[in-house]
């Protein structure tokens, strides 16, 4: 089963596709936790966009499509996947089709309001990556992770003036492939206002059928 997980940040994409992973046996690729994971190991292309991260901004395609190519070229992604956070342009869309077929394409569909709301109260393990919200999907002690008894921080890319960039940058270079994929008839849109295993219940209907 080849996925890709659409939407705007702070939609839940994330937090469903580790729970689909098990259901569906594909790997999550999360382009976000494949850079950050480069920005924690101080590698060269960790460098390179670092500062874009920070500022929400978009890493350059050609940086990000080789990348997405190396890792769907591994094992463990020949019998499926979850593209999560990818493609997020025209152009890395058509680079993706190029490299494989979809099954099909999941837009999670939230309002504004709430997007901001999940954003800011979102914390992460940095160790693990795990996810939490403050309110909404908090740990058992407050700002601390629940496995690693680590402290939980708060993505700078979360925080207030790279929220309102994402959420532009979104707009004017992601929301096109909703129409890109529905020309195609690979859309699925999906409520993601309910809570967590609703989400998940309603996409694996939705993908199954
Ligand atoms: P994305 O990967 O789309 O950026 P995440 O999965 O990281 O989104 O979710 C963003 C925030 O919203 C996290 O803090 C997460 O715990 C919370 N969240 C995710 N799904 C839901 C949901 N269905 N209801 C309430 N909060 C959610
Ligand atoms: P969210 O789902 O909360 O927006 P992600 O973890 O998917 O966050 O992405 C974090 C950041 O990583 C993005 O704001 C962007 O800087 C970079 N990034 C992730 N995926 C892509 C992509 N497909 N193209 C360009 N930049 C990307």
């Amino acid at each position: 089963m080849n996925l890709v997980f659409l939407g705007p940040p702070g939609a839940g994409k994330g937090t469903i596709a580790s729970e689909a992973k098990n259901h569906f046996d594909i790997p999550h690729i999360s382009t976000g936790d494949l850079f950050r994971s480069h920005i924690k190991g101080e590698t060269e292309l960790g460098q390179q966009v670092k500062a874009i991260l920070a500022a929400g901004d978009l890493v350059p395609d050609s940086v990000t499509i080789e990348m997405v190519k190396q890792r769907l070229a591994e094992s463990d992604a020949q019998k499926g996947f979850i593209l999560d956070g990818f493609p997020r342009t025209v152009v890395q869309a058509d680079a993706l089709a190029e490299m494989k077929g979809l099954d099909a394409v999941i837009n999670f569909v939230l309002d504004r309001e709430q997007i901001v709301k999940r954003l800011s109260g979102r914390r992460v393990c940095k160790s693990t990556g795990k996810t939490y919200h403050i309110m909404y999907n908090p740990p058992k002690v407050e700002g601390i992770d629940d496995e690693t008894g680590e402290a939980l921080i708060q993505r700078d890319d979360d925080k207030p003036e790279a929220i309102l960039n994402r959420l532009s940058v979104y707009e004017k270079q992601t929301e096109p492939l909703i129409a890109y994929y529905r020309e195609k008839g690979l859309l699925i849109d999906i409520d993601a206002a309910p809570s967590p295993d609703v989400v998940l219940a309603s996409l694996i209907k939705a993908v199954e059928k």
